[in-house]
């Protein structure tokens, strides 16, 4: 392989840029104040050091999951329901107002 032309095995010079080229931790050091640098794991906007792959899944499958009622989805339903009642209750006192008078 002289030209290097091989993907799967490139020359030292294009794996050293390929290997700067990949995305950077978006955190920021609490000593200096500076951007960490580090490469993200795939993935994630952090590296291996500020908690990429860490934590527990979201839903079921977390071991707090009680009954569901207090989730992202049943939240969001929630509040559409509140927020339908409380468009009901103004078009009401509207209505109520225009009889009154
Ligand atoms: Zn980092």
């Amino acid at each position: 392989m002289k030209d290097g032309a091989d993907p799967m095995h490139p020359d030292w010079r294009t794996a050293l840029n390929q290997a700067n080229a990949a995305p950077r931790c978006h955190a920021r050091s609490k000593r200096t104040g500076e951007p960490c640098q580090a490469p993200a794991v795939t993935g994630w906007q952090v590296c291996r050091m500020h908690g990429a792959g860490g934590g527990h899944p979201a839903g079921p499958a977390h071991p707090r999951w009680v009954h569901g009622l207090r989730s992202q989805e049943w939240t969001e339903t929630r509040k559409a329901i509140n927020d339908l009642a409380r468009e009901a209750r103004e078009i009401e006192a509207l209505i109520g107002e225009g009889t009154k008078a």
